[in-house]
């Protein structure tokens, strides 16, 4: 078992990294589109109801020392007023939201998945 962070960044199946987690092409207006079972290794994209949760949370996490350091940052060192500086926030949440949304997810599921190349053959069996 090894997490790798460049398949998980690049949307991989955490168990086979042979195939990708959401559907492609990307469509804007639905975003976290995701195949039911991974079509390599049959992994289920979902493991069970209400899994994304966690993934809420991780972007929780991630969006408040990704926009509260720079935005705090310009106000107090850069003497900003925090108008213009939680602008600059608000632009930096658009720029990364997509990256955020399925980021999180893609790192949720690659925690909670071991990675396995033997996948494609244990599944043969079942
Ligand atoms: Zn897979």
């Amino acid at each position: 078992m090894s997490f790798s962070f460049k398949a998980m960044w690049q949307y991989k199946c955490p168990r086979c990294r042979q195939t990708k987690i959401f559907t492609e092409p990307f469509d804007i207006a639905k975003p976290l589109d995701m195949p039911k079972r991974c079509a390599y290794c049959n992994q289920r994209t979902e493991p069970e109801l209400g899994f994304y949760y966690g993934a809420m949370f991780i972007s929780y996490v991630i969006s408040a020392f990704l926009l509260l350091a720079p935005t705090l940052l310009l106000v107090f060192y850069f003497k900003w007023n925090p108008t213009s500086a939680i602008s600059f926030a608000i632009f930096l949440a658009a720029l990364v939201y997509f990256k955020l949304l399925r980021g999180s997810r893609s790192l949720w599921l690659h925690i909670n998945v071991p990675y396995d190349p033997k996948a494609l053959e244990a599944n043969k069996t079942e």
